[in-house]
């Protein structure tokens, strides 16, 4: 059995791979770029809650953390639409029991490396993982706050230190085959508050995840704890209206009051927290190989980073804690085998989710206001209620069914977009989509 474990990051999903991985005995460190976040104030900036969903709660089940994690979260049972004309709608993401949870990124980071710690696993805060000798089987480390430099050994690496990975890099630069695409989409974001009413109260209906689509944009919001909401704007860099064009008090406040009115009149700071907030830009990176024979693997965003459009992020990098530790049983500790079948099981899977999620950003920006999207799915639900074997729509394969994989649920998905495509062009649908003819059209297609 290999012993040193050295992982890069302390993110969310290093954090709870060191869990996994103590667990099983192995000694594990962490080389964490930040500070230790339990000891400094949050700023505003990356996604201050995300949407944790069935993949990521059976993940942190496995560690013994689903309770604890789902007292710190808001359940969200569906979406909540903001229609520019002032009418709203409520969009059950599942049936009755089957909802989201909306949590603290810091509060669930924190509480990982808390469980971390006590498992006795060392993180090292202020030390960036800055080079890899492949050859020696050691990392460099300098520390953040001072000059010193430190060269570590490790038997097995795992580079989980986000997006833009100094150890995918590591790894590329020393690889004569490394394939690597990123892709920007043409919006970033920026984050806004929705504050507790005057009685301290939420704002708007709790338990939902608020969505204002507006066609080339949108804005959502996901409750607190704290009863406060997390809006965030994805929006157009460039063009007539983008980020570009909303850089002073005055062309920012038109806007919101035009195009978000009903938020408007929750959110007392947004002109302020729309020029002080920072904008950020959101990426899908696919690489290839993430792994190096028995001692390396990239795991987390760093494999596979994603846009958020399906609250999966988090969720796919959880995942891949779960499958990697049913493979260390499956292999008897057998490293080569565990990291090559950790690959060929999860790159197919992380590319799927990628694809599922960019094509997500249409659907929530410019299909949740339209009426005939609400009847097609409205059309899938009433079919999954008669057929649950038969007909699971797209966005509870992804989100509730973690042992359908997402490759899986990408192909399904796009066969039965195909299927209701056709059903939405038969005349006056409206009236007969409940019909038995409509329903054995359907089947036959599956
Ligand atoms: C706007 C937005 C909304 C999102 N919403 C959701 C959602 O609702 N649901 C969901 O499931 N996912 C969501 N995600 C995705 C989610 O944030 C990521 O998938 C998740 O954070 C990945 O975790 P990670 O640990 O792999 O990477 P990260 O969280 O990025 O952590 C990487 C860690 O590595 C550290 N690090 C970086 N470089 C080094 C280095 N050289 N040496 C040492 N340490 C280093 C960093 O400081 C960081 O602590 C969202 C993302 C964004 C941007």
């Amino acid at each position: 059995m290999k012993k040193e474990i050295i992982i890069a990051g302390a993110g969310l999903v290093g954090s709870l791979l060191s869990i996994y991985l103590a667990k099983r005995g192995y000694k594990v460190s962490i080389y964490e770029k930040r500070h230790d976040m339990r000891k400094e104030t949050m700023t505003a900036g990356r996604s201050i809650n995300l949407a944790l969903s069935d993949r990521g709660l059976l993940a942190l089940e496995r560690v013994g953390l689903v309770e604890e994690i789902k007292e710190i979260s808001i359940p969200m049972t569906g979406r909540y639409i903001h229609n520019i004309d002032g009418t709203t709608a409520f969009q059950p993401y599942g049936r009755e029991g089957q909802y989201i949870n909306s949590v603290s990124r810091a509060a669930l980071n924190m509480k990982l490396m808390d469980h971390a710690e006590n498992q006795g696993i060392k993180i090292y805060f202020g030390q960036k993982c800055a080079a890899v000798d492949w050859e020696k089987n050691t990392i460099t480390v300098e520390s953040t706050s001072s000059a010193s430099i430190s060269v570590v050994n490790f038997d097995i690496l795992f580079g989980s230190d986000g997006s833009f990975s100094t150890v995918r890099l590591q790894h590329q630069l020393q690889h004569h085959k490394f394939e690597y695409q990123q892709y920007y989409i043409d919006c970033g974001y920026k984050e806004l508050t929705i504050p507790p009413t005057a009685s301290g109260d939420f704002a708007m209906k709790i338990n939902a995840l608020h969505i204002w689509p507006r066609k080339d944009y949108m804005l959502i919001a996901l409750p607190n704890m704290d009863k406060t909401f997390t809006c965030t704007l994805f929006f157009p860099f460039e063009g007539e209206t983008s980020f570009s064009k909303l850089n002073t008090p005055e062309t920012i406040k038109a806007f919101f009051e035009r195009t978000f009115p009903d938020a408007v009149e929750l959110m007392p700071d947004y002109v302020s927290e729309f020029l002080n907030n920072p904008m950020s830009s959101l990426v899908t990176i696919k690489c290839y190989p993430w792994i190096r024979e028995d001692k390396f693997s990239l795991i987390g965003d760093a494999a596979h980073a994603i846009v958020p459009f399906f609250g999966q992020g988090m969720n796919c990098g959880f995942e891949d804690c779960r499958i990697l530790d049913e493979l260390i049983d499956e292999h008897d500790g057998n490293w080569k085998m565990i990291l090559k079948e950790f690959q060929s099981t999860r790159k197919p899977d992380a590319d799927a989710i990628a694809d599922l999620a960019v094509g997500n950003f249409t659907e929530m920006r410019e299909r949740t206001a339209d009426p005939k999207f609400l009847l097609q799915k409205k059309i899938e639900a009433w079919l999954h209620e008669k057929h649950p074997d038969k007909w699971i729509p797209a966005y509870s394969q992804v989100t509730f069914k973690p042992h359908i994989h997402f490759a899986d649920a990408f192909r399904n998905a796009m066969k039965q977009e195909a299927i209701m495509r056709s059903v939405m062009t038969i005349q006056n649908i409206e009236e007969r989509w409940r019909s038995e003819e409509v329903e054995k059209m359907i089947l036959s297609k599956l």
